[in-house]
């Protein structure tokens, strides 16, 4: 399948055949459980096809997707959309150069969402480049106004958000590109986890490092992902004395669950072996 940047909409075929792909890839790779998970695709300035409720993202068929509008309502299609839809129109209202929405609960990036880290040290040059930092958006009631109300303010700025003790969403160009920084966010956690948690200790890079890779990711067109914190930015600083960035990416009143970031660590640690003690990751 084509990968490809562009500015026009895809056709309704075009949209839903991508809509199903990464439908089964986010179930093959163990990215949503059940029937968890929804994905969304603008085809012009005010209509999406979208996931409907109620079924496994691996086993969709394109006759069970939903078209709707910007409004919520359903212009075709036989099942109800996705109730987490309102979070995805949120996103299409709040930023419309944002053409597809991808929400899944991998389990590495959700660890995180439950301690209430955001991914936001620079470690990885591809994560500085690709996505830049991942805040955490604060918990908010399923179903409710609270879910969209509480990813609204990252949605010009970032190009996803962990959900507080819920899970992840990306947004992009395309479906692909939505998918591809998931795919991305749930590496960048789990190499954040190798690394503080089992390995105990991470490199960041240095800030001089940092501005060379986000010049980088300006220049190929990309001006969204924030800042994620550099080597000096770690010790706790508010703002970092050598780069001057202001180290504050979760959102201020998404309590960390154990009241310290020792402890929430700590936390991180033990979810992660408990991952690997079942065995997901062979
Ligand atoms: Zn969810």
């Amino acid at each position: 399948m084509d990968y490809r940047i562009r500015d026009d909409y895809p056709s309704d075929y075009e949209a839903k055949k991508l809509i199903l792909e990464v439908g089964r890839r986010m179930y093959a790779k163990n990215f949503v459980a059940s029937n968890d998970g929804n994905i969304s695709c603008k085809v012009s300035e005010t209509t999406l096809w979208c996931t409907p409720t109620g079924v496994s993202k691996g086993f969709m068929t394109d006759d069970m997707l939903v078209l709707m509008d910007l409004d919520g309502n359903v212009l075709k299609g036989s099942r109800a959309p996705s109730s987490e839809m309102k979070m995805h129109l949120r996103v299409y209202t709040e930023n419309p150069k944002v053409k597809a929405v991808v929400h899944a609960h991998p389990p590495a990036a959700t660890s995180y969402a439950i301690a209430g880290l955001p991914l936001n040290s620079a470690i990885l040059t591809e994560a500085v480049m690709g996505i830049g930092e991942i805040p955490v958006a604060p918990y908010a009631m399923p179903g409710t106004q609270e879910v969209p109300d509480s990813i609204a303010p990252f949605v010009n700025t970032h190009n996803g958000c962990l959900l507080a003790n819920h899970g992840a969403l990306t947004w992009g160009n395309d479906v692909m590109e939505a998918w591809m920084r998931m795919e991305s966010i749930e590496y960048y956690a789990l190499v954040s986890m190798y690394t503080r948690g089992l390995i105990g200790h991470a490199n960041e890079l240095t800030c001089d490092q940092v501005d060379r890779l986000i010049e980088r990711r300006t220049n190929s067109g990309i001006t969204t992902g924030g800042r994620p914190h550099c080597r000096s930015c770690e010790d706790g600083a508010a703002v970092c004395p050598t780069c001057g960035t202001v180290t504050s990416s979760a959102a201020p009143d998404t309590p960390s669950a154990n009241g310290s970031p020792q402890a929430d660590i700590d936390q991180v640690v033990q979810i992660v072996k408990d991952i690997l003690s079942s065995q997901q990751f062979q």
